[in-house]
């Protein structure tokens, strides 16, 4: 047995799983767009480990900022005790290109983790129990996350869960009159990720937040998957000049790291700090490894603007994908914003069968978690253009041996 098969038998036989056929795609490396298996074949991954590689995979500034990090310091104490420097640098740099006036930054470890935080904040800021979320959302899998998710496939078998959510449907203006003084909080994802790629009427988040400063409840803006240049803008929220009360962030926040954050005002993030003290606390949270990373990645992109890229780049990817997969045909809809691009197949059987042709084919893609029917790409920000071209071509062989029944 050579050492990749140990790694196979290892996974199948010791590492929980997570879904009864996972990909098992053996990772040998991974370089800008591109994952090599250990047989030197490699594979365009128009997923980015799911919206976090935006610079590509192992951006070389990266790796020599975790590099000197590694020699320095890891881990010396809990998080907001010593002064580290990319922890505290990172958290300047991050309120210069936020939102609005959101000038704090409470660093934890993943996407879940900055949600509960952001929920946390929302109930003790407003003395307010009461979340709203909408239909298709998705924050992440921790008990407070998935209580404001908004698949209940996903909920029910873990109920009871976080009691006082309304969930309204998303994109719709005139159920927003359900946010009332009685809510804390409404999250809400700028465009819906694991939802299927949803993009809302461009009048919902305007009216969302300014019902919400009418009855006094947070508005948590949930940029995971959208945040870092993905849909065009560095925050998804430019696109309709929202400022939220508290910015969610994760996934490609860490460069490739495992960070998140939830941002906002001194006066709203103050209430941690106080009645009682240490209100809320992380050990790893702000990593100095992972801040490092970030801070490299957040510099390569804002020096090469790659969310402006993402913006031409998406709109013309997108073009081509549609022209060539409806040239195939079982394909009802090709939507986005920037890199941000969902397909919607005819069935989700088909869009299984297309991923794994794909996949034969060199390219990554997967569906979202609520909405199998559609396949989801966020590639990397900077792919090369020709890159792109090139998989369009073998997405759509994909789709049409997709198409072809067994046998034929
Ligand atoms: N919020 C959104 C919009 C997400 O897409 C995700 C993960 O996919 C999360 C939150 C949860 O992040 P994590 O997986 O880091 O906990």
């Amino acid at each position: 047995m050579n050492d990749f098969e140990r790694w196979g038998t290892a996974f199948r036989d010791h590492l929980a799983a997570t879904s009864p056929e996972p990909i098992g795609l053996v990772v040998d490396r991974a370089e800008g767009p591109w994952v090599y298996d250990p047989d030197g074949r490699r594979y365009l991954d128009l997923l980015s480990g799911i919206g976090v590689a935006n610079l590509g995979h192992t951006h070389p500034e990266v790796v020599a900022a975790v590099e000197a990090q590694n020699r320095r310091h890891h881990h010396v104490m809990v998080y907001g005790e010593y002064i580290q420097e990319h922890q505290s640098l990172y958290a300047a740099e991050l309120a210069a290109v936020a939102p609005g006036d959101l000038d704090r930054v409470y660093f934890v470890n993943s996407g879940a983790e900055a949600v509960e935080g952001a929920l946390k904040t929302a109930r003790k800021a407003t003395g307010r129990t009461t979340f709203v979320s909408f239909t298709g959302a998705y924050h992440g899998d921790t008990f407070g996350a998935l209580s404001v998710g908004g698949n209940e496939i996903y909920r029910t078998p873990f109920e009871p869960l976080l009691g006082e959510v309304r969930r309204l449907p998303y994109g719709d203006v005139e159920p927003l009159a359900a946010v009332d003084e009685t809510v804390a909080g409404v999250i809400v994802e700028p465009v819906q990720g694991e939802g299927g790629v949803r993009i809302p009427p461009p009048d919902f988040l305007p009216a969302l937040a300014a019902r919400c400063r009418e009855v006094g409840a947070l508005l948590i803006l949930d940029e995971v998957m959208t945040g870092f240049g993905r849909t065009g803008r560095l925050f998804a929220s430019g696109h309709s000049r929202v400022v939220p009360d508290l910015l969610v962030l994760a996934k490609a926040l860490g460069g490739g790291y495992p960070l998140g954050a939830f941002v906002g005002r001194s006066a709203l993030l103050d209430t941690l700090v106080h009645d009682p003290p240490l209100a809320h606390v992380t050990t790893f949270g702000g990593h100095p490894v992972s801040c490092a990373a970030g801070r490299a990645a957040l510099a390569g992109l804002l020096r090469e603007d790659l969310a402006a890229r993402a913006a031409r780049g998406g709109a013309d990817f997108r073009d081509r994908l549609e022209t060539a997969l409806s040239a195939v045909g079982g394909v009802e809809d090709v939507r986005g914003l920037g890199l941000f691009i969902g397909i919607e197949l005819e069935s989700a059987a088909m869009a299984g069968a297309m991923t794994r042709a794909c996949r034969e084919r060199g390219i990554l893609l997967g569906w979202t978690l609520h909405q199998d029917r559609v396949l989801r790409l966020t590639p990397p920000l900077n792919t090369p253009e020709e890159v792109l071209e090139e998989a369009v071509a073998r997405m759509a062989e994909g789709l049409a041996a997709a198409r072809t029944p067994p046998g034929a």
